[in-house]
């Protein structure tokens, strides 16, 4: 372990100790989001596009704070939890992809910010969501791709869009690709927190078909 990455452990020990995480919903002490909030969450019944698959309905106000607070007050534990809500939830539905891999990994993939954004924020939500999503899943199942899409241009941000074209049209090309060697014939999930069209993750679903992908799905934990 380097120096930095100890200091920082040390730190976040001792800020646990002085100020221990409470229930985002209920202040319960030691708790992220506990069990008896989260079953409260009213779960996501809108329809999404077709290979997308939603967690929770984003007209829930818990679950709308959960993510404020994760992606603009630092709150990284959240993307954790949600991570492990997302393979919770989903097991299903991961089994089922499984079945076409022929025995391989299935690669996942957080959606990119672009580098601007991740300078200014620190971190991508979306990657500490994917890494504790295959962190939670037995060995050789899930396997974290970090590098294979990434974000070229920044973009207004989709939730300020209330135009179903112009959306589509705002992540058109935003988005490009690495190592395509590796995608032919393979499975993925794609995880983001929040989809409103499902413009991004239709988006990135494109490119690795057209790079010869086998099957391409995506996860969000609210819709
Ligand atoms: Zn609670």
């Amino acid at each position: 372990m380097n120096l930095g990455l100890f200091t920082n452990k040390i730190i976040n020990f001792i800020l646990d100790l002085l100020f221990p995480t409470k229930c985002l919903g209920c202040n319960i002490k030691n708790q992220v989001l506990c069990d008896n909030c989260i079953s409260k969450i009213k779960l996501a019944e809108r329809e999404t596009e077709r290979d997308i698959i939603a967690l929770f309905d984003y007209r829930d106000l818990l679950i709308k704070k959960a993510i404020w607070e994760l992606k603009y007050h630092k709150k990284r534990y959240l993307g954790k939890r949600f991570g492990q809500l997302l393979y919770e939830y989903l097991i299903e539905e991961i089994s089922d992809l499984k079945t076409i891999t022929t025995g391989r990994t299935i690669f996942v993939i957080p959606v990119p910010i672009s580098n601007i954004k991740n300078k200014k924020r620190g971190y991508n939500q979306t990657y500490i969501m994917a890494k504790e999503f295959c962190n939670s899943a037995p060995l050789n199942i899930l396997e974290l791709q970090n590098k294979i899409i990434f974000k070229k241009i920044e973009t207004i941000p989709q939730a300020k869009i209330h135009n179903r074209q112009r959306r589509l049209k705002n992540v058109h090309g935003v988005f490009g690709i690495k190592n395509e060697k590796i995608i032919k014939g393979r499975t993925f999930i794609i995880i983001d927190d929040v989809t409103t069209t499902g413009g991004t993750i239709n988006e990135i679903i494109k490119i690795l078909k057209k790079a010869g992908a086998k099957k391409v799905i995506g996860f969000t934990v609210a819709h």
